[in-house]
């Protein structure tokens, strides 16, 4: 009999879909996979180079459990150079992949019966990842009226004794939306006055965006950086999903007891990939120019083409490559 943990979530919808996509491809149909999170283009040439002269280089041992040093300091000069934050390398943590790290944050923060917030519309992995650690995953809705976004009232009516962690994904998946730094800000206001609660900021999108550059919660109100995990990685922007490398900027306490986890699970991420990831953060971003244009040109594309459609309604996004369209009118 299998153990009841297994009972207790969902597998990833996504990755099934994805799956199934794959699975009729190979049966010779012709199918536009749109379930996964996954950029169509091609991982960079000089980060897969960065790939090649690693394995050349003879770096295909063990990497120490929370990151090589070389990653980890390129993350440290991200935050600094994107964010305007300050880490020391002993706040990061590389996984294999942004999920990875959200797992890792939860496992580290939540007990038996804890309340995790999600804000919804959410990516569908992060409430079964909760349910996994024993914790209680609490919806919080944002309807289109509010494009996609909760307001500090709703966050405050949704805290009991109980919340443990806050998650927050901005620019989202599903639903392409930022919050403003204002929005932020006021979500902060909330959180300061309940000093037990942890945050998750999921900022895997944040570079991938057009109406001007997006906050997080840590950068709108600098006061919550001491339980503040920011989660990011180079799946999307660097159009890297295989490679698995995510990371997580934290608490040194929060971080050393993620590492405590990841020594024990997977031992830390790919090497070969971790000197791939440095070589996409420290080298020139203009790569990224070309999908992001791209990207682009295919929201407007589909959300006009959705809102032509009677009985579609569809709010344009800020960023992300995901539409969300109401079909409730139909
Ligand atoms: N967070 C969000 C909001 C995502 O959409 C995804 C992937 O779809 C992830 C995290 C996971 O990213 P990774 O592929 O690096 O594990």
């Amino acid at each position: 009999m299998l153990a009841k943990r297994t009972t207790k979530f969902k597998p990833s919808i996504t990755v099934a879909i994805a799956q199934l996509a794959r699975d009729l491809r190979a049966k010779g149909q012709d199918i536009i996979g749109l379930g996964i999170g996954e950029p169509d283009f091609d991982t960079p040439e000089h980060i897969k180079q960065a790939a090649i002269d690693a394995i050349n280089a003879g770096h295909t041992k063990y990497p120490p459990i929370a990151g090589i040093d070389e990653l980890k300091q390129a993350i440290v000069a991200k935050l600094s150079r994107d964010n305007s934050l300050t880490y020391t390398t002993n706040q990061i943590l590389v996984s294999a992949g942004a999920k990875h790290s959200i797992f890792n944050t939860i496992q580290a923060l939540i007990d038996e019966d804890d309340e995790v917030i999600i804000p919804a519309p959410y990516w569908v992995s992060y409430p079964d990842i909760a349910l996994l650690a024993g914790g209680k995953p609490v919806i919080v809705a944002a309807t289109m009226e509010q494009n996609f976004k909760i307001t500090p009232q709703q966050l405050e009516q949704a805290i009991t004794p109980k919340t443990k962690l806050f998650m927050i994904n901005s620019p989202s998946n599903p639903t392409g939306m930022v919050y403003s730094a204002a929005e932020l800000h006021g979500l902060a206001q909330v959180l300061l006055k309940y000093p037990n609660i942890y945050i998750l900021s999921d900022d895997i999108y944040e570079n991938i965006q057009w109406n001007g550059k997006s906050s997080n919660i840590v950068m709108a109100e600098p006061a919550l950086a001491d339980r503040t995990i920011i989660v990011n990685g180079a799946s999307k922007l660097y159009a890297m999903t295989g490679w698995r490398i995510g990371y997580a900027a934290g608490p040194a306490t929060v971080i050393q007891a993620m590492t405590k986890i990841q020594g024990q699970t997977t031992s830390g991420a790919c090497s070969i990939a971790q000197f791939a990831a440095t070589c996409a953060l420290n080298s020139d971003q203009s790569c990224t120019t070309k999908m992001l244009a791209a990207y682009k040109q295919r929201h407007d594309f589909v959300v006009d083409e959705l809102n032509s459609m009677p009985g579609i309604k569809c709010l344009p996004s800020d960023g992300t490559f995901y539409a969300f369209p109401s079909i409730g009118e139909r």
